[in-house]
Formats: structure tokens, sequence, C-alpha cells
């Protein structure tokens, strides 16, 4: 079977994160199988996700009976007990699951959960930081780093690009970023509701736009604190 989106996913550790991304899976349609073996959590989620179980994550035989091996996805969502953590992302890849996720809470939980067969380590209370950190810095209103140094911003556009098609303007030249959307601040006739729109060269913005700009993460920096 071609591997899809929508395949089911097991996600391991029902806290914060892991509640929320157990739900937000549900609501796109994805079929998940949450575990946690706290079994009041598992009770206060019954209601809310339809596959949810009170079990040890840190059991082989457990794993094993709930046919865990089946699965092509499983999210390791334990951060506070390490040791379960890494325990449970061993046994996932014993397991043979292909494709292995698990959340860190620090640099070095990170390099042992890949070493225990993690295909992809999350750190998200390090990378909320980090993003909190450029969106606190100028006109940065939302921003994700997708590599090591390339980022996409959400922004307003300074006082050099504002009036003059983007062909024209010195995005790139003087800031080497690149505009690729833009969603206009001046209301539609009626008051519908305005999207984001992909850039073109004829592009002409104006203040207030909202606009979203690709480039390395110095560049989109300097791009957006310059008025
Ligand atoms: P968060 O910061 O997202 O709330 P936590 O690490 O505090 O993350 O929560 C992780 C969850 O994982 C808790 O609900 C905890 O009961 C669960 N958990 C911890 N160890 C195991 C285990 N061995 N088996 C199953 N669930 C576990």
């Amino acid at each position: 079977m071609a591997e899809t989106r929508t395949e089911p996913v097991v996600v391991i550790g029902l806290g914060r994160f892991g509640t929320a991304l157990a739900l937000e899976l549900v609501s796109r349609g994805t079929e998940v199988l949450g575990i946690d073996h706290r079994h009041k959590v598992v009770q206060a989620l019954s209601g809310r996700l339809p596959h949810v179980i009170t079990a040890d994550s840190t059991d082989i035989e457990a794993l094993r009976q709930l046919g865990i091996a089946e699965f092509h996805r499983a999210v390791v969502a334990i951060g506070t007990d390490i040791q379960a953590s890494i325990l449970t992302t061993s046994l996932l890849s014993e397991l043979g699951i292909p494709d292995i996720w698990a959340k860190a809470i620090s640099s070095q939980h990170s390099n042992i959960l890949t070493r225990v067969g993690a295909h992809h380590v999350v750190a998200p209370e390090h990378d909320m930081g980090e993003r909190v950190a450029h969106l606190l810095s100028g006109r940065i209103l939302d921003y994700v780093e997708v590599d090591a140094d390339f980022a996409v911003i959400k922004t307003t556009p300074p006082r050099d690009i504002v009036g003059v098609p983007l062909r024209e303007s010195r995005a790139r030249s003087k800031w080497g970023v690149t505009v690729v959307a833009v969603k206009p601040q001046a209301a539609l006739p009626g008051g519908a509701p305005r999207t984001f729109t992909y850039a073109t060269p004829d592009t002409v913005l104006a203040y207030g736009d909202l606009i979203l700009v690709v480039g390395t993460v110095d560049n989109v920096e300097r791009f957006a604190t310059s008025d």
C-alpha cells in the first residue's frame, strides 16, 4: 500500500504535547492510537480520542499485544521521564517501526534518541523559545526556520519596497530575500476577507500589507528590522 499522510499513528505519552498532537491528528482525519500509563489521563481523554489505552510503553510484551509493530508511524511524546522515552524509542525501533518521531527535552536527550532509533527528533520547548525570540524582534509576526539557516517569516514591508513593483524593489539586492506572498491590508469591496496570494514581479506592496518572505535567517532578520 502506498504511504499516505493519513496512515494511523500511535502516540505514546499523552502529556500536553502528546495530547495536542493526537487531537490535531484526529481532527484532520488521521486514525490515532493514544497510549499513556496513567489511567486517569487515558480516562480523561477517552471522550475525545476514539482509541486510547492505558499501557506501559517500556514493556515490550504490552507493545506486542497492542499490535504496535503493525503501525508505520509512532510518536514518543514522553519528555520528562527520559529513561522511559529512550527505552520506548529503542523498543519501537526493535519492533521495526519505519517512521519513529520522538520528543527531546535537551540536546543530549536528542542525540541519544537518534542513536537508539528515532528517525526524527523534535524539541518543542527549545524550538518555541528560539521562535519567540525572533517574534520579539522587529516586525516579525510569524517565523518558521525551515532548515539550519533558512527561514520563512510573516511580516510587513519596510519603506524601501512599498509603492513600487517588486521587480523594481531592492528586496533581493539590498536584503537578499524574496517576497513570496502578500495579503493586502486594504479591504475588498463588500468586506470579503483577504487571503494570501502569490507575489509576482508586478506586485506593488502598501504599508501594513502582510507578506511572506524567505531567505537566510540573518537576511530575513535584517529585512524585518529595517524601516
Ligand atoms: P508534556 O511536557 O508534553 O506534558 P510529559 O513528559 O510531562 O510531557 O508527559 C508525558 C506523558 O507520558 C505523561 O502523561 C506520562 O504519564 C506519560 N508516560 C511517561 N512514561 C510512560 C510510559 N512508560 N508509558 C506510557 N506513558 C508514559
